[in-house]
């Protein structure tokens, strides 16, 4: 192998090294607990634990619900958990508190917000979405107009079409404000003053934003919202979603899952459903409990940090990685899948290769873990609260290793498994 040409000094481990002993945010890597040996760099689909996450949940398990059993309802505040956990997410979107509730799965969340608008804008058919989001959102509103049967089609619009998309007869737009597999970020306060200029609602999907960075919902004049608490917010596998509803709404808005947990009244057992006042008719049934109780520790940490703090500390890993891969692995075939300015995407940073499979399960294999997006997609998220600029350069290094001594084109490494 030729001798590599030095890389410049500010692209040194040491580099990377001062960088971390003068990071503000470097003690929060204390707060979470990862396995030895591991760079993990896919916080932009599964967060790892909070430390105080697995201490609260198994005080939970013990106290709440071995001993407290039923009781816990009321004496452990169980049933205001939606609620209470809701307006803490406010502060993190730049919500007021009463105008979010945290439950469900952003599936889920997303058929009732969407439903929601539906309904206030009755004489217009269309919904703007970005055909290339995330596929749930596409499917969950598939399956809602189908079964409305009131003829509302999706026109789909990818990112420099959304503008032209957003006219006079569109009931709802409907968009992910960083696009999960590019990053790119939508511009929410533009889009939605649009949408309000031809009568339109906007509903914003944050999974890919909240937690990674400062959102300004009510700034930007958004109607509805939802997103999830997995991803940068480290709440844990499955950990329920949130949805927003602007104050100004609240009071007219009607949704089609109507369950107990939506009642304005749920223990007088009425035969018949009456809405909650405010965001409490978001509401559908009884909530994962344990699952709520764990979130909350990310919440708690990501609100510590602080999102600008957050916000650039994920820029600044991104761009480091950025650079190191053009002057390391300039010639190994990777094309940039985001924007190259880091102002414009989120927290990961998507490369195109060929052999983006093996390439990503061989750097599994060695510690380094991302994720692979088909057909070529392979994904570095850069969450900063438990990932140093060394780790960076490690990573980098690691990949440097795998292409240059083609340790990708072990047989070990085709095999496709289930979860990408
Ligand atoms: C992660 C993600 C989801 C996840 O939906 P679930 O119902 O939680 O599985 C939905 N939409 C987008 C844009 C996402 O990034």
């Amino acid at each position: 192998m030729a001798t590599a040409p030095a890389l410049p000094a500010h692209l040194s481990r040491a580099a990377a090294v001062a960088m971390d002993a003068a990071d503000p945010l470097g003690p929060f890597i204390g707060e979470f607990t990862l396995p030895e040996g591991v760079i993990y760099l896919n916080g932009n689909s599964l967060g790892p634990s909070p430390t105080a996450a697995i201490a609260r949940l198994n005080e939970a398990a013990i106290d709440e619900w071995s001993k407290g059993l039923v009781t816990s309802w009321n004496r452990a505040g169980w049933f205001q958990l939606p609620y209470r956990l809701g307006d803490r997410i406010a502060g993190l979107i730049g919500a007021d508190p009463g105008e979010v509730v945290m439950t469900d799965g952003t599936s889920l969340n997303l058929f009732r917000m969407v439903a929601a608008a539906l309904a206030m804008r009755p004489d217009r058919r269309v919904i703007v979405m970005e055909g290339s989001n995330f596929p749930t959102d596409n499917y969950v509103i598939q399956g809602l107009i189908e079964t409305l049967g009131r003829g509302h089609v999706i026109r789909f619009a990818e990112k420099a079409e959304i503008t032209a998309a957003i006219t006079d007869d569109v009931a709802a737009v409907v968009l992910t404000q960083v696009h999960y597999k590019s990053a790119h970020i939508l511009d929410m306060a533009a889009i939605s003053a649009q949408a309000r200029a031809v009568g339109a609602l906007t509903v914003w999907d944050l999974c890919h934003s909240a937690g990674a960075m400062p959102v300004d919902l009510n700034g930007c004049g958004v109607d509805f919202a939802v997103g999830c608490t997995y991803k940068y917010l480290n709440g844990g596998p499955g950990s329920p979603g949130f949805q927003f509803a602007a104050a100004r709404h609240q009071a007219d808005m009607v949704q089609p899952l109507t369950g107990w947990w939506g009642h304005a009244a749920p223990f007088a057992f009425d035969r018949d459903y009456a809405p909650a006042t405010g965001i409490g008719r978001m509401l559908t049934g009884t909530q994962p409990i344990l699952s709520m109780i764990a979130a909350e520790a990310g919440i708690d940490i990501a609100a510590r940090a602080g999102l600008s703090a957050t916000r650039a500390k994920s820029r600044a890993l991104g761009e480091l990685f950025q650079a190191l891969v053009a002057a390391r692995l300039g010639d190994a075939g990777f094309g940039l899948g985001s924007p190259a300015d880091a102002g414009n995407r989120g927290g990961h940073i998507a490369f195109e290769h060929a052999h983006g499979y093996p390439i990503m399960k061989a750097l599994i294999s060695k510690g380094v873990i991302g994720d692979f997006r088909a057909p070529t997609t392979i994904r570095f998220g850069f969450s900063p609260l438990y990932l140093r600029y060394a780790d960076i350069w490690d990573a980098v290094d690691v990949l440097h290793a795998i292409m240059t001594t083609g340790l990708w084109q072990d047989p070990a490494f085709a095999a496709v498994d289930a979860v990408t």
